[in-house]
């Protein structure tokens, strides 16, 4: 026995030294590609700029000078040459509906349009180079398009589409519009209750229905409305990767929507069309923690956890929003005190789902605008990170619109993530009429507070909500840093204290956004042993004006090494 077991050291003894030699005979495998003459800012703190990074197998190998990259280069080696532009590390969106987005894409998009006359000339549009008799699908409209009226009306789509079907999401994704042959095939008469949970606008003399339908009675269109197929939906998730990519964006992270879809994402990654990473949610609905969802989350889990798809995570929804007043809140709404809004869920099985969850190691994702809303999910965290005794699990808060000045420094006490899309507290007519009136003065001091969450050591963590904005991060970016509309009102910006700078905010959708993904060992930098996931940019954004900051064009996008987007030469 002895004896063998000598043999056996041997054995290998003489193997590392036979491979060893092999290596130390060949001269240093070339990399794949190289990016040169670049302005690289890594988000490395030791070295924070460089000229040139070096990629092999999909990954970042080295970080330097030109000189010292160029040596890496073989005859095989793709170089592309930055030409003096900035590199960044490639942008994160943490709050997306990936699925719902993308279909998007192929509807009528009202946003940005300024009154009812401007969205039916964009319907107007949209028919004409889609004709027929099919429903017209479409999403983007806010509250402020409608004046004093503030909720849509179906008169202003009967106008155009006295036959047609017509269905339009609000930016929001909480109230509906709908015209009166919709309403019909839906079969909603003056006789039809409110579902619960939800709304039938109706006219107040005539108790006829508006076309306006609030949280869950748009389920009674959305029920007969055409359902894409399959073949639609892969269609257009290839469409929104491209769309992504062409923006900047490396990686999601999907926050509904797209969970009960991840055949298709793996039916993508299977053909090679996978060019964008995904982190997707299970989204957990009230009442309570069920069986079957812990079976589905368990099973999805298993199946997805690598770098290209990753289903470690749970959505759920403590509230609502501030516009519609469903947002829950520590006092009542300031333009109507009889409500403060309230949660979802009961706070006692919220709390005990998020236990459950957490002590079954998952990241947790609550959407909690209202400052009740988002004390009650505070609160939750840190119970369970002190029951389970658990650590570094990074819990994260969802959009905290407003929040309680004394909750403030809990995020980084407690080690939850503050994520935030920048572009909803973008301050035009919907924000400072609607949203602020609601809030009123004192909660709208402490609007999106990104600053004084991350000035308290906590986390911060950018996306979009797409397709409740556009994904383009450039504008969130502009957004964050002025506070202002693209015009710069206000003059002051909207709660000035709270604008971060370009560096801060650049974190927010790489470093930062990667930790929020529990993935900074690997993602969010240019550095040495991460994935090659980088963008070039056509602007130095650190030196220009901040209000062209939302003008920046990507030209190159690299995902895991491989080019996916490539602005066309000009
Ligand atoms: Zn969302």
């Amino acid at each position: 026995m002895k004896r063998k077991r000598s043999y056996q050291t041997l054995f290998a003894v003489l193997t590392i030294l036979a491979a060893a030699l092999l290596a130390f005979a060949q001269p240093p495998r070339a990399v794949d590609t190289v990016i040169t003459h670049g302005k690289v800012y890594t988000l490395d703190a030791q070295h924070p700029w460089a000229q040139a990074v070096a990629i092999a197998d999909g990954k970042i190998v080295s970080v330097g000078e030109d000189a010292q990259i160029e040596k890496l280069r073989g005859p095989g080696t793709k170089v592309i040459d930055a030409a003096g532009r900035l590199v960044l590390p490639g942008f994160v969106d943490c709050h997306i509906h990936f699925l719902d987005g993308s279909l998007s894409l192929g509807r009528v998009n009202l946003e940005g349009a300024k009154d009812t006359s401007d969205i039916q000339q964009r319907l107007r549009d949209y028919a004409a180079k889609h004709p027929g008799k099919d429903w017209v699908l479409g999403r983007g409209w806010n509250y402020a398009m409608f004046g004093a009226e503030t909720l849509p009306h179906k008169k202003y789509l009967d106008a155009i589409f006295p036959d047609r079907p017509v269905f339009l999401e609000g930016f929001d994704g909480h109230t509906y519009w709908a015209n009166s042959k919709a309403l019909a095939l839906a079969g909603i008469t003056n006789a039809t209750p409110d579902p619960p949970n939800g709304a039938i606008v109706r006219d107040p003399k005539t108790h006829e229905a508006t076309g306006a339908l609030k949280e869950s009675a748009q389920r009674l269109v959305s029920r007969i409305a055409p359902k894409p197929s399959r073949n639609e939906n892969l269609e257009a998730l290839r469409a929104g990767m491209k769309w992504a990519n062409e923006h900047g964006l490396t990686r999601v992270h999907s926050a509904g929507g797209d969970f009960e879809y991840l055949d298709l994402f793996e039916e993508l990654r299977r053909a090679g069309q996978q060019s964008l990473r995904f982190y997707i949610a299970y989204f957990l609905n009230p009442p309570e923690l069920r069986a079957q969802d812990v079976t589905a989350i368990s099973a999805a889990r298993k199946k997805f956890h690598d770098d290209w798809i990753d289903a470690n995570v749970v959505k759920m929804m403590i509230d609502g929003v501030v516009e519609s007043h469903t947002a829950a809140m520590l006092e009542p709404y300031s333009d109507d005190p009889s409500t403060k809004g309230k949660l979802f869920w009961d706070p006692a099985k919220y709390t005990f789902a998020v236990t459950e969850l957490d002590r079954a190691g998952l990241q947790l994702f609550t959407h909690a605008i209202g400052d009740y809303g988002v004390r009650t999910a505070l609160d939750a965290y840190e119970h369970a990170q002190h029951v389970n005794h658990t650590q570094d699990r990074r819990p994260r808060i969802e959009h905290i619109e407003t929040i309680a000045a004394a909750d403030i420094p809990r995020f980084g006490k407690l080690g939850v993530i503050a994520s935030m899309q920048p572009l909803h507290s973008y301050p035009d007519a919907d924000t400072l009429d609607i949203w602020a009136r609601n809030a009123g003065p004192d909660r709208a001091s402490r609007a999106w507070a990104w600053k004084s969450i991350a000035n308290d050591g906590g986390h911060l963590a950018f996306g979009s909500d797409w397709p409740v904005v556009t994904l383009n991060p450039w504008e969130g970016v502009q957004t964050a840093v002025t506070r202002q509309t693209t015009e710069g009102k206000p003059g002051a910006g909207f709660v000035p204290e709270q604008r971060l700078t370009v560096a801060e905010t650049v974190r927010g959708y790489t470093l930062d956004a990667a930790y929020a993904g529990r993935r900074e060992k690997t993602e969010g930098s240019i550095e040495p042993g991460k994935l090659a996931d980088l963008i070039i940019v056509s602007q130095n954004i650190f030196e220009i004006d901040a209000h062209r900051l939302g003008e920046t064009k990507v030209l190159t996008t690299i995902v895991g090494g491989r080019v996916v987007y490539q602005a066309p030469a000009k």
